[in-house]
């Protein structure tokens, strides 16, 4: 099982997690359809299913399109069935969704949306975090509070530290300048920050990422309770 990045719209990521010995495929968050088509046709791979991690259009924009031309499953949260295009299989917190040989944990980590999950391939060491976890940031609280936008974070910190990182967006350079700001004397960070700019000079993604560098770096994973927290997401939405 292998992930591969594709690069839609402005700066979002949709990825498609490929199971080379089937030919087979699921695709998270298709924000568009074309760049999927050209990938799956290109590379002659059978597209199986979408898995959505939340309702925004970045995120599910190709999902009418790609099973009209595919006949895929559509794969989101039971309390956004009526939010997700096409919707097949409705999945709940703590389920663990099975499917040929795909197998991941969901999770439900509100916050970002009311009905936003993410997808935990524990066999494989990845995990489809969508907005609510970025690389060196978080997204931002539009339904939820801020209390569920950190317990959900938290339920993410404590998987497996080397767990690989697959986030919804590239933004992780401009998130890097509000950690340093607000953490100036972390080597770690500083070292990750140089990395992060080699990868964007090649025009290389920076994700996936590694559980380990996130809670040493990401300002909001550091957060030690939910006042610092607030504060901090406070900040960086005027930032
Ligand atoms: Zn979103
Ligand atoms: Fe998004």
């Amino acid at each position: 099982m292998r992930v591969e990045i594709i690069s839609c719209l402005q700066d979002n990521y949709s990825y498609l997690i490929i199971d080379d010995k089937n030919n087979i495929a699921c695709v998270v968050d298709p924000s568009e359809a074309k760049p999927i088509i050209e990938f799956v046709k290109k590379n002659k791979i059978n597209l199986k299913y979408i898995l959505n991690t939340h309702h925004h259009y970045d995120h599910i924009g190709g999902n009418k399109e790609l099973k009209e031309l595919y006949n895929v499953t559509v794969v989101g949260y039971k309390n956004d069935a009526h939010r997700i295009p096409e919707i097949d299989i409705l999945v709940e917190d703590n389920q663990i969704w099975k499917a040929l040989n795909f197998e991941a944990k969901v999770f439900h980590i509100p916050g970002h949306t009311s009905g936003h999950i993410c997808f935990y391939f524990f066999n494989e060491n990845f995990i489809f975090t969508g907005d609510t976890l970025f690389s060196l940031g978080c997204g931002r609280i539009f339904e939820g509070t801020y209390q569920e936008m950190f317990e959900s974070l938290n339920k993410i910190k404590n998987l497996p530290e080397n767990t690989n990182i697959y986030c919804g967006h590239e933004y992780t350079l401009q998130n890097s300048k509000f950690c340093i700001k607000h953490d100036p004397n972390n080597i770690r960070l500083k070292n990750k920050i140089v990395e992060i700019k080699k990868k964007i000079k090649k025009n290389i993604p920076t994700v996936p990422s590694i559980l380990k560098d996130e809670i040493d770096c990401n300002i909001f994973l550091k957060a030690k309770d939910l006042d610092t927290f607030s504060k901090l997401r406070d900040l960086k939405d005027n930032f």
